[in-house]
């Protein structure tokens, strides 16, 4: 076979499966490696053998998208069921709904307010004396007010950045954080749901093509470009450069996961809002699957910490001096030929799966259309600054 139909996938998640199985439709022959042991990625589920409980071992994740057609692919692969996140919090010895909504006023103010009563409540909470705000904390005491802002955002801003939100940007919370209805569904998209037996048979699902060869436990080198028509790198941008320019910051995060005989906290995730307690929350995965009965329970409690180099990088941080860093990289990589850096780690974004698909049904496409004319793909699809 010569080299000009051979495609290399670095990634088995949901970025190298949607490209590899677009090129593979086409007639390439797709090189899919990953170095973990599994494929999905970060969003790899597992079935616990002793629970029977479906488990998100790189932490919970919910499918939500108000994109049709991306909702109609992932349905393409596998069953999806219902499902909303109905988050909760413990703060200040006391549970409330978020996000922070009329119920959450009510019952923290100890008040009756309808919506326009609450409107107007907030409204004389909110510090007034800011008219710049800057940073995180200036836009939420703007927003919300002292009390409000102490008890739902403070603590878990603090913790889950590991800085004072006096060092982050208010560009962080760009809008009003507060819903004066009683909705508490987490996320205001279209489409919601869970996949019924998980996202690794779906990933499986979507890599499962007589074009598409699988190698795990294999790190990329990047002597292999030279052999294949082109790349789809979705590792870390800066691990492709072997981290000439400086390692990009991250955040990671530590499950510690322990099981319990019965239903723990009656829901799938619970925040902690409050400083003293070390955990950002402790999610109970199987609640993320309602239409299932396990009497076992498998809960995970997340603790978010720095990035260091042996540990899985999660969170981009993105702040000034990354975004600097960034630009190098960005610089080296458009240097790079028959490369396209992809997905969450190969352009440093925070991208949710629907938005991981959009991309790379996007990318598979525009390859294939630059093939056509005969012309360079780029090393991005969109510029990732
Ligand atoms: C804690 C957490 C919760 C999330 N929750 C949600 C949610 O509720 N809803 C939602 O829509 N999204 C959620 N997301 C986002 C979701 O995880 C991403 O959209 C998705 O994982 C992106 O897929 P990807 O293929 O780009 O990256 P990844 O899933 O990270 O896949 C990249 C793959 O590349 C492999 N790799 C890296 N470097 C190399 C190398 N050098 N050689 C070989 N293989 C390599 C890795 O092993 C990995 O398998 C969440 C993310 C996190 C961190």
């Amino acid at each position: 076979m010569s080299v000009k139909e051979k495609i290399l996938i670095v990634g088995a998640g949901l970025s190298g499966a949607v490209i590899g199985r677009e090129l593979a439709q086409e007639g390439y022959k797709v090189d899919i490696l990953d170095a973990r042991n599994h494929i999905g990625g970060n969003c790899h589920t597992v079935r616990d053998e002793t629970t029977g409980v479906m488990v998100h071992v790189y932490g919970p994740h919910i499918f939500h998208t108000d994109d049709a057609e991306v909702w109609d692919y992932v349905n393409g692969f596998t069953t999806f069921m219902p499902y909303k996140n109905r988050v909760k919090t413990t703060s200040g010895g006391q549970v409330f709904s978020l996000p922070v909504n009329l119920h959450t006023i009510n019952q923290f103010f100890g008040k009756t307010f309808r919506p326009d009563e609450a409107r107007v409540f907030l409204e004389e909470q909110a510090d007034k004396t800011i008219s710049d705000p800057q940073t995180f904390e200036e836009q939420a005491l703007r927003f919300v007010g002292n009390d409000l802002y102490e008890a739902f955002f403070k603590g878990y801003t603090q913790k889950q950045w590991g800085c004072s939100p006096t060092e982050l940007p208010a560009s962080i919370l760009k809008r009003l954080p507060v819903r004066f209805n009683y909705d508490d569904n987490y996320f205001f998209h279209k489409f919601q749901g869970m996949p019924a037996n998980g996202y690794t048979e779906m990933i499986e699902d979507i890599l499962d093509h007589p074009n598409i060869n699988v190698s795990l436990e294999t790190s990329f080198r990047r002597d292999q470009v030279a052999g294949y028509a082109h790349v789809f790198y979705s590792g870390p941008l800066d691990g492709y450069f072997d981290y000439e320019l400086g390692r990009l910051g991250y955040r990671t995060l530590d499950f510690e996961r322990f099981t319990y005989d019965g239903d723990y906290q009656g829901c799938a995730v619970m925040n902690y809002g409050d400083v003293a307690v070390p955990y950002t929350r402790i999610t109970e995965h199987k609640h993320f699957s309602p239409w299932e009965e396990h009497k076992g329970s498998v809960c995970y409690r997340e603790f978010s910490r720095a990035c260091g180099p042996e540990d899985i990088p999660y969170y981009p941080i993105r702040l000034v001096e990354e975004k600097a860093q960034l630009a190098d990289y960005v610089g080296r990589a458009e240097q790079e030929k028959d490369v396209t850096f992809v997905g969450r780690l190969g352009t440093y974004r925070y991208l949710d799966m629907d938005v991981t698909i959009r991309e790379a049904l996007d990318t598979a496409r525009l390859y294939l259309a630059r093939r056509h004319e005969g012309t360079a793909m780029s090393a991005f699809l969109h510029a990732p600054l």
